[in-house]
């Protein structure tokens, strides 16, 4: 094992042990369940969006908050993608989350520089990528960002404003 795959791993196990965003906030903006039945992963997620004041690229992820349980990979990468997407743009957290997928594609090579600048910390799972049956594992989070983001975005369908509101229905 090289010193670079020990101080990910290293990374991994401290992250696992005390996860970041563990603990369901109330409110959000949206709300994801994922399961990966292969491993007994499971998170319920919710994502807490805000204003942008600037105004110019939409709302901001200000935080996203998280119950679950799972092994240390699945716990980890909820509590690295949690500390990676509080604070960026709704889209650069859609961004982040497709690269950290070509990441869980790349059999252990990485991506380039750029991209691995902007994953940051989630570089640690690129060790991951090698073990098929473990990427699922790390993107089980990401796939509730997802998720929750989209579910943020687009107001339920199946629920008309009066459901929301019914006190304040115009009549
Ligand atoms: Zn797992």
């Amino acid at each position: 094992m090289s010193s670079m795959d020990q101080l990910y791993q290293q990374l991994i196990l401290e992250h696992a042990k005390s996860p970041h965003g563990k603990g369901l906030r109330a409110g959000g903006s949206g709300e994801s369940f994922q399961v990966n039945p292969t491993c007994g992963d499971e998170v319920r997620l919710r994502v807490h969006l805000a204003p942008d004041l600037a105004g110019a690229a939409g709302p901001v992820v200000e935080r996203v908050s998280w119950e679950g349980q799972g092994c240390s990979i699945s716990q980890a990468s909820l509590s690295v993608m949690a500390d990676l997407v509080e604070g960026v743009p709704m889209a650069t957290a859609e961004g982040l989350g497709e690269t950290f997928r070509e990441l869980m594609h790349s059999r252990g090579k990485g991506l380039d520089e750029d991209a691995e600048d902007a994953l940051g910390d989630a570089t640690a799972f690129t060790g991951v990528s090698q073990y098929p049956a473990r990427i699922k594992c790390a993107l089980l989070g990401w796939a509730a960002l997802r998720d929750a983001l989209a579910q943020a975005g687009t107001p339920d369908p199946d629920v008309a404003p009066g459901d929301v509101a019914p006190d304040q229905e115009d009549r």
